[in-house]
């Protein structure tokens, strides 16, 4: 596994990467979810880069980028074990220049709603960061988790309107045995928090199954989802879940779905002390008859 920490290293090294070339961009602190993006990367491709910046564009002034988990010697083992051929971890000073002047945005519901309406500028910089790491690296295809779903949308819609020579492929959420969504944040959950924050998913599953119920409609799946996550806090006897939003939204547009349909998803966000744990579940019609897949 080469090691790059220049955008020059970089371009150098990946010029003779194997083709076609996957990519799995990440902050580090790596987890099973991360190293699931490199596992369907090596089987679509014949190379794998990854990268591990923890990107301060996209994290608001509140926002946890001091703290934000970062253990490179750790990630590298992870990355060379799974098998990555080429990993770009740049410095900040090396990827945003003092008087750089330019931005990436997507306008619209897409990045106003939801995560955008909770996190002002965090998919203008997560678009800026994306748009140059595809730049420097130049891969055939991009994985992203699907865990962060609207994430997955804003990426595709600047890729798509961008003409960007990518195929971007989203991958199933990895969870811990107990249903929660693996997150490198999840490091700072106290053990009380811990065992009550597989609640979240389980209300998602709780707001799918209503879904599946005749005449189901958006508002009940929501309804049924949002009072399974407030009796969570109840019947543990712990703190409580802080809401942040809980929608129904169409996968790729975001917006606000009045009827379920092939797309419709439920997504959650919610805050365990000073932890906020996202989440989402397909809420589609043809999910129901399967039952355990989950995106
Ligand atoms: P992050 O390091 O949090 O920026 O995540 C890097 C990539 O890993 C993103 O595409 C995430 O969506 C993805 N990811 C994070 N957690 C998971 C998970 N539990 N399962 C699958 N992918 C994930």
């Amino acid at each position: 596994m080469i090691v790059t920490h220049t955008i020059v290293e970089a371009r150098a090294a990946l010029r003779s990467a194997p083709r076609p070339l996957g990519f799995v961009p990440t902050m580090g602190a790596l987890h099973d979810g991360h190293l699931s993006l490199v596992e369907a990367a090596r089987t679509r491709c014949a190379g794998v880069a990854a990268s591990v910046f923890v990107n301060p564009a996209q994290f608001g002034e509140s926002e946890d980028y001091a703290s934000y988990p970062r253990d490179e010697a750790a990630d590298l083992e992870r990355l060379e074990d799974a098998g990555v051929d080429v990993v770009f971890a740049p410095a900040a000073t090396e990827m945003y220049a003092p008087d750089a002047a330019t931005g990436v945005h997507v306008r619209g519901p897409l990045t106003e709603t939801l995560e955008g309406a909770s996190r002002p500028d965090h998919f203008d910089g997560m678009a800026l960061v994306v748009t140059k790491l595809l730049e420097i690296v130049r891969p055939d295809v991009l994985f992203l988790g699907a865990k962060d779903a609207q994430q997955l949308a804003v990426v595709r819609r600047f890729v798509h309107d961008l003409d960007l020579e990518v195929e971007v492929v989203g991958v199933p959420t990895m969870r811990e045995p107990d249903g929660l969504a693996m997150s490198s944040r999840n490091a700072y959950l106290t053990p009380q928090e811990r065992t009550l924050a597989p609640g979240l998913y389980k209300a998602l599953l709780a707001g799918r199954s209503a879904g599946g119920e005749p005449c189901a409609t958006p508002q009940t799946v929501i309804a049924t989802a949002t009072s399974a996550l407030a009796s969570a806090a109840h019947t543990s006897g712990l703190a409580a879940f802080a809401i942040d939003y809980i929608a129904v939204v169409d996968a790729v547009s975001f917006a606000p779905q009045m009827v379920l349909g092939p797309h419709s998803l439920l997504v959650a966000a919610a805050r365990l002390g000073s932890t906020r744990l996202i989440d989402n579940v397909s809420v589609a019609p043809s999910a129901y008859p399967t039952g355990d897949a989950t995106q």
